[in-house]
Parts: structure tokens; C-alpha cells; sequence
């Protein structure tokens, strides 16, 4: 039987399934959001410092953003390209006028000196995303927020568990998002989480949260009811959901744990093979850090789609990653921008390998088999 190996998969676990039970059985669960409470306890001892919101996505959570912030028709974002759909729309949405900058080689996350040329007096953040769950060029984007007095948003949707100099990557901007998709190493199958840094922001993103209500500080006692105070909508995370998520991050180090043996060991078993051919790997001081992914660069786009057709031939799915969001129909017709080329390029030569948890070290084995025999024909 021909082998299959997926690109992703969901943690297994028993225990879904009784904590689902216990919650139908139970309305006061719900009500009481007693799964989502306990994320929240989890992640509070993660985030001590930041005040958290518990999303439906890390979309929700950049729209809830960009209204706590109030962009309006004009305001100018400077963001990558090379990114999720989501990082934009949530200011497109809004009105704001997308400014895409190139990323830089290193990082593959936005090149400061870039974003510096850009800043213009209608710019009202900047909007850095950590590619892969590493940390882009953050404090040097940290300076220039700070200088130019812009708004810092850390799409950090990838990067649950890694940080930079020890601290952790959604922390450092005035918000921060991490998402809890399918897609993604740690999941609720859907879900996210805002990290408000800025304590300015606090009350009218948790108001906002809570359909434009002071509902929270309703239930932290200081007032006797809620009412409707501002715009808002509905942006949080569904107990269901909240049930897998919980189950995700009580077992989180053993996940990431994982992670990172697959990581070093495809990172050794592949180091010889890409020095004698035309590729690279993901840099070494990535490695320790590394639980979202790991991808392959080839020199050219036809090699890469070759790499890609061969392993699917053998049952193994790697998956390019973003098309330039400069590029597409829409920003062409919205956002013109001038050709970002490393966004394009990066685009053209990256190779995502299989990387979760139910990867065993023999699977990667059989992938490094497929890529030498490849190079050998
Ligand atoms: C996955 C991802 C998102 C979207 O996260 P959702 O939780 O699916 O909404 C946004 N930005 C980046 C960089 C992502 O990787």
C-alpha cells in the first residue's frame, strides 16, 4: 500500500470527546463558559502581562483591533504581502488604504528600512507578521511605531509557544494575535486570541468584544447592569470549540515538544543533501524555535512545483505558501503597488514539509528518500 503522509492533522485525543459530553449534559457549562475560562487560566499563565479575549479567529481578533483603533476611510497600514488574506482585509474592511512592503531575506518578515520609506503622515500602523511562528525584524519595527508615533499589530497567528530573546512573539506591539485555526499547531479547529499589550486600549477592545456593551465591567462588579455603549460585534470563541482548545493547550508542551524533534531531525537528515543541491532549508537558529513549520527553498519555481509533484506522486503533501497578496486581482484593482520582488520570489521557491504530530521520525526518513532519489535521477 502506497504510504501517505498528510500535510497536517489534528491532535488526537480521548478527551475530547468526554469533555463534549460533559458539556451537552450540562447548561451551566455553557453558561457559565467553562471551557473557555479554563483556556483563559492556561493562557493567562502563558501571557501574564497582557489582557487576553478569547476569539472565534485570529480574523476576529485583527477586525476587533482595527476597530478598537478606530481606522477610518484614509488612514494608511503598512503590512507584507507576503501574508494571510486576513492581516489586510480587517483594514481594508474598514477603509484604510493598504501599503504593502517588501520582506526582508533573512526573517521573511517586513524589512524596516522599507517600512521607514513608507511612513507618510496618513500612516497609522504598522502591521508586522512573524512567517513560519519567527520572529520578523520586531524590535527594529518596535522603534519606528514608537518614533513615528504609529500603532505596532503583531500577526502572530503561527506563533503559539515561540518567542525572541525570551520573550514571547504577540507581546511585543500594542496588540497581538495568535490564531487557534485547523491549519495551525495548536487548535480549537477555530479560534484565536487577542493580546492587548497597550493598556490604553483595554477597556474599549473588551466594550467592543462584547457587542459594544460594558459587559466586563459588569462582571468584574463595578457596575450593577450592562447597556449598549459603542460599536461592537460578536467576536468570541464558541464553547464547543473552547472544548478542544482546552484539551490542546493542557497537553501544549508535549505537542510543541514534538514538534521540535520533527523539526531538528528534518534539519539534520536534510542538511548534506541540500549543501550538494540547489536548495536550502530553513535557517539553523530557527530550528530550536520551530513548531509551525518547516519549508524547503528551492532557486526557482519550476524545480520547487518538480519537488512538489514528486512527493505527491509518493503520497507526501508539501504545500507552497502565499501567493503575494500584491499580486491578486483585488489589490490590483484596490491597493496597486509596485512588484515587491522577494514576496514574489519567496512565493515562487518555498516548499512546506509535513509537520504534526502524527509525523513519526521513519516518515521523515521516507520523505528525505523521495527528495535524494529526486536529485538522483
Ligand atoms: C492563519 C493566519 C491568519 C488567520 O487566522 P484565523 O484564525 O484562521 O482567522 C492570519 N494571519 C496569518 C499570518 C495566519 O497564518
Amino acid at each position: 500500500m502506497k504510504k501517505e503522509i498528510k500535510f497536517n492533522s489534528f491532535y488526537f485525543s480521548n478527551n475530547y470527546t468526554k469533555n463534549l459530553e460533559n458539556l451537552f449534559k450540562d447548561y451551566e457549562l455553557f453558561r457559565q463558559k467553562h471551557y473557555s475560562k479554563a483556556c483563559l487560566n492556561i493562557l493567562e499563565e502563558i501571557y501574564p502581562k497582557q489582557d487576553l479575549l478569547l476569539c472565534h479567529s485570529a480574523t476576529g481578533a485583527l477586525e476587533l483591533i482595527a476597530l478598537t483603533l478606530d481606522i477610518q476611510e484614509g488612514d494608511e497600514v503598512i503590512l507584507p504581502s507576503f501574508t494571510f488574506v486576513s492581516t489586510a482585509n480587517a483594514f481594508a474592511l474598514r477603509g484604510a488604504k493598504l501599503v504593502f512592503v517588501d520582506i526582508e531575506e533573512q526573517f521573511l518578515g517586513l524589512d524596516p528600512y522599507l517600512v521607514e520609506a513608507a511612513i507618510t503622515d496618513k500612516t497609522k500602523a504598522i502591521i508586522a507578521v512573524h512567517y513560519a511562528g519567527h520572529a520578523c525584524r520586531i524590535k527594529e519595527l518596535q522603534a519606528l511605531a514608537t518614533k513615528y508615533h504609529l500603532s505596532l499589530i503583531e500577526d502572530a497567528a503561527m506563533c503559539f509557544g515561540s518567542s525572541f530573546k525570551d520573550q514571547a512573539l504577540g507581546t511585543f506591539g500594542d496588540f497581538g494575535v495568535i490564531s487557534f485555526d485547523i491549519t495551525k499547531h495548536i487548535s480549537a479547529s477555530q479560534g484565536g486570541l487577542l493580546l492587548i499589550n497597550n493598556k490604553k486600549y483595554s477597556t474599549k477592545a473588551k466594550d467592543i468584544y462584547h457587542v459594544g456593551t460594558n459587559r466586563s465591567a459588569f462582571e468584574e462588579g463595578s457596575i450593577p447592569y450592562y447597556e449598549w455603549i459603542s460599536l461592537g460585534s460578536k467576536f468570541q470563541m464558541p464553547e464547543t470549540n473552547a472544548v478542544l482548545l482546552q484539551e490542546q493547550l493542557e497537553q501544549r508542551e508535549q505537542i510543541l515538544h514534538k514538534l521540535q524533534i520533527l523539526s531538528k531531525y528534518y534539519y539534520s537528515q536534510l542538511l548534506q543533501l541540500a549543501e550538494k543541491h540547489s536548495f536550502s532549508l530553513m535557517p539553523a537558529f530557527q530550528i530550536e524555535n520551530n513548531f509551525h513549520e518547516f519549508y524547503l527553498r528551492f532557486s526557482s519555481r519550476a524545480e520547487r512545483d518538480l519537488v512538489a509533484t514528486t512527493f505527491k506522486k509518493h503520497g507526501i503533501e508539501a504545500l507552497f505558501h502565499y501567493i503575494p497578496l500584491h499580486s491578486s486581482s483585488f489589490a490590483k484593482e484596490h491597493f496597486p503597488s509596485p512588484e515587491l520582488k522577494l514576496s514574489s520570489a519567496v512565493s515562487d521557491q518555498l516548499l512546506r514539509l509535513p509537520l504534526h504530530t502524527q509525523v513519526e521520525l521513519n516518515d521523515i526518513d521516507y520523505i528525505c528518500s523521495v527528495l535524494e532519489n529526486y536529485f538522483k535521477q
